[in-house]
């Protein structure tokens, strides 16, 4: 089997919150590039990535050069075609930032054919541990929503079926300590003691602060508080670590698989958290799972549940998906939930067709 071409579309997806409808701010889109990679004998792998913001021309063409390397290779070899792409551009353009992004979609896409090449669904290749996954609602409870709609959305999401759910702390604005604990325990009273509740600051207090606001609210009984400081001051984050009850996750933010070295030896989380177009695509996430595994930690995924349900439900210490809804409507048919819980698709490869109807609606320019 030999790849024999491709084809990337820039797309504008709509940034709603269809699991609560309670948008912070209506009309806003989010970028995404697509690609489709063909086969000659006749299978087509999907992948995506995005994260490119207002560079998005320029992540769009990273894909575009770096799909055209793969022109004849055999997308079986994808150790082999990567480090190919690596060596003619990750050498000088990367190791982080659009370079990796744009591998990484490639990546997806190579282990979609991969699956449909072999007839079993992805989640299977990579280890197949379990056939479900807990989930938690993602994006709806954010930061910039006042108290009464915070509590209404969560109670939205308990009624859907939810079992956890993840809010934000780090409010707008120049809150106080007082309103910050405030925040979580409105959201907490709203959907009880039995719902796990994580909460991210996306980076925004310093080390002494989310010493400080996390001991105050030890009792909310958190499932993990999230990315409490800048993502690459791992000593700052191992003192919050060592400092609180509260479990902390990390990792969304950093660029391929070392970092995450760094961060466990340091024992800056609690539990790893792994973006996949930052890491560098299935191929890089699952290097990282294997690594927390040897270290004794979970591993929960970042965005995206309809492609890392498959990494989560392969790795033994797979905790938790989270289902931030953000390109559902990208695909025909995503995942269903059921008693909270993700359950794995059949289909070969990734289990996902694009909605051509949708994506001829999003399509930028
Ligand atoms: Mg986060």
């Amino acid at each position: 089997m030999k790849i024999t071409s491709f084809e990337a579309t820039t797309l504008n997806i709509p940034e709603d919150d269809p699991l609560a409808n309670m948008p912070e701010e209506e009309g806003r889109t989010r970028p995404v590039v697509i690609l489709r990679l063909r086969t000659d004998n006749g299978i087509e792998g999907i992948g995506l990535t995005f994260y490119g913001g207002k560079m998005t021309g320029s992540l769009r063409k990273a894909v575009d050069e770096l799909a055209e390397l793969t022109i004849g290779e055999d997308p079986m070899r994808i150790e082999h075609i990567t480090r190919k792409l690596r060596l003619a551009a990750g050498d000088s353009a990367g190791p982080g930032g659009i370079f990796m992004l744009a591998i990484s979609a490639i990546d997806i896409a190579l282990w979609d054919i991969k699956g449909k090449a072999l007839d079993q669904p992805l989640w299977k290749l990579l280890g197949g541990h379990r056939d479900r996954v807990p989930t938690y609602a993602s994006g709806s409870l954010r930061r910039g929503l006042t108290d009464n709609q915070a509590q209404r959305a969560a109670q939205i999401l308990v009624q859907k079926g939810f079992t956890e759910m993840k809010t934000q702390m780090a409010l707008p604005g120049n809150p106080t300590v007082a309103e910050e604990v405030r925040r979580v325990r409105v959201v907490r009273e709203a959907i009880g003691p039995d719902i796990k509740l994580m909460c991210d600051i996306n980076q925004r207090w310093r080390p002494e602060q989310a010493i400080d606001i996390g001991s105050r609210i030890a009792d909310v009984g958190l499932f993990w508080l999230e990315d409490v400081t800048a993502h690459d001051d791992y000593a700052g984050l191992a003192r919050v670590t060592a400092a609180l009850s509260t479990p902390i996750a990390g990792g969304e933010y950093v660029w391929g698989i070392v970092p995450f070295r760094h961060m466990i030896e340091a024992r800056s989380v609690d539990i790893v958290m792994v973006d996949i177009v930052r890491v560098g695509g299935v191929t890089q996430w699952m290097k990282v799972a294997g690594m927390a595994e040897a270290f004794n930690l979970p591993i929960v995924s970042h965005v995206m549940p309809e492609i890392l349900v498959h990494v989560v439900a392969a790795a033994p210490n797979g905790l938790t998906v989270e289902y931030m809804p953000w390109m559902l409507a990208l695909y025909e048919e995503t995942p269903a939930i059921e008693n909270g819980m993700l359950v794995l698709p059949n289909k070969p490869g990734l289990g996902l067709k694009f909605d051509e109807k949708a994506v001829a609606a999003f399509r930028a320019g």
